[in-house]
C-alpha cells in the first residue's frame, strides 16, 4: 500500500489497546481510506489502563473523530463516554466510539459484524433454526445477541463452567432473549451437535500457535449435519482445525477475518458517516497482510 499523504488537516482515527501492536484494524482501515481518497489516518494507540481517563481527554483535546477499542478497555472505557447505545449495554462492552456534539458515543459493532456474513451469503429463514455457542466469553454475548436479533428459535451456550454459565444467562435478565437461550456443559454438546443449524466458536481453542486443536473432536464434528453452517471467531489460522473438519463434513463455513472486517465496516459508518464502504479493499489488506492470498 502507499503511504498516506498527511496533510495539516489529517483527520485523526485509531485503535486503543494493551497490547495494540498486533492490532490488524490499522492495515484494513487505513486501506479503506486511501481508496476512499479521504484525508484521514487510523492509528495504533498502546494505552496503560491507568492511563484511559487522561489519554480519552487528550483525544478530546485533539480533536480525534473516533477509536476502536480493543483488550483490555473494553469494559473499562465504558463510564469515561457520555453515551451507550443500547447494543452496547446489552452486551456490556464497548468496541467502537465516535465523537459527536462534543461528547464520546460508545457502541459496538461486534453484532453487526457478526451477522454480515450470515445475513449476505446465506438468505435463510432462520426463525425455525437453532444455533449451539461454544464458550461464554465476551464474544459470545455478541454472538447470542447476533443471533437473537436474526431471529433464531434456540440459542445455545455450551462452556465448561456452570456458575460462569449461570451468570452468563442471568445477565440478559427476563430479557425475551433469555427465553430463548439455553445454557450447557461441554458434557451435553454430543446432543446437541446433530441439531445445530448453526455451530459458533467463540473459544480461543486452536488459535494460532495452537493450530492443531479444536474445540470438538472429529468424532463429535462427525456428528453435524451437513447443511449446517460452522463460523469460527478465530482468524489465524485460516482457515481452523475446527472449519477444516466441519467442510469435510459438508458444511458451509465462515471464519472470523469477515467478521473482523464487517465489524471495521461497521465502524468506519459511523465515522465518517457513509454507507458506502469498500469492504473487498479492506479484506484483500487483511488477507495480504496475513499472507493468506
Ligand atoms: P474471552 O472473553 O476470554 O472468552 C473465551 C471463552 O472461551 C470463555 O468462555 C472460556 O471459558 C472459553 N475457553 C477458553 N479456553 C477454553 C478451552 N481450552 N476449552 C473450552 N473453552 C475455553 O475471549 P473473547 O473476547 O470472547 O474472544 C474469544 C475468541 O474470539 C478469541 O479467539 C478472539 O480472537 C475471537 N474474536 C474474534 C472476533 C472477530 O472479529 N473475528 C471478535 C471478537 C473475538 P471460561 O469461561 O470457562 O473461561
Amino acid at each position: 500500500m502507499t503511504k498516506p499523504l498527511i496533510t495539516g488537516k489529517t483527520k485523526l482515527l485509531g485503535v486503543i489497546g494493551h497490547p495494540v501492536e498486533h492490532s490488524l484494524s490499522p492495515v484494513m482501515h487505513n486501506a479503506a481510506l486511501a481508496q476512499l481518497g479521504l484525508d484521514y489516518i487510523y492509528l495504533p494507540f498502546p494505552i496503560e489502563p491507568e492511563n484511559l481517563a487522561v489519554a480519552i481527554a487528550g483525544f478530546a483535546t485533539m480533536g480525534v473523530v473516533g477509536f476502536s477499542v480493543t483488550i483490555p478497555h473494553k469494559q473499562a472505557i465504558m463510564p469515561l463516554l457520555s453515551e451507550i447505545t443500547p447494543i452496547a449495554q446489552a452486551i456490556g462492552a464497548v468496541n467502537t466510539v465516535s465523537r459527536q456534539n462534543n461528547q464520546w458515543v460508545g457502541t459496538n459493532t461486534d453484532i453487526e459484524g457478526f451477522i454480515a456474513p450470515l445475513q449476505t451469503t446465506y438468505q435463510q429463514n432462520w426463525s425455525q433454526q437453532i444455533a449451539v455457542i461454544l464458550g461464554n466469553g465476551g464474544a459470545a454475548r455478541a454472538v447470542v445477541a447476533g443471533c437473537y436479533q436474526l431471529g433464531f428459535a434456540q440459542i445455545h451456550v455450551v462452556g465448561r463452567n456452570m456458575q460462569r454459565l449461570h451468570a452468563f444467562r442471568h445477565s440478559w435478565g427476563n430479557s425475551q432473549l433469555a427465553e430463548s437461550l439455553q445454557v450447557h456443559t461441554w458434557d451435553e454438546l454430543a446432543k446437541l451437535i446433530p441439531q445445530a443449524n448453526l455451530l459458533v466458536n467463540t473459544t480461543p481453542v486452536g488459535m494460532y500457535p495452537q493450530v492443531e486443536e479444536s474445540p470438538l473432536s472429529v468424532e463429535e464434528m462427525q456428528k453435524l449435519s451437513p447443511g449446517a453452517i460452522a463460523y469460527d471467531l478465530i482468524y489465524t489460522p485460516n482457515p481452523t482445525q475446527f472449519l477444516q473438519q466441519a467442510a469435510k463434513k459438508g458444511a458451509i463455513a465462515i471464519d472470523g477475518l469477515e467478521m473482523l472486517v464487517q465489524q471495521g465496516v461497521a465502524a468506519l459508518k459511523i465515522w465518517l458517516q457513509r454507507e458506502s464502504i469498500p469492504v473487498d479493499v479492506m479484506r484483500l489488506a487483511l488477507r495480504k497482510h496475513l499472507d493468506l492470498t
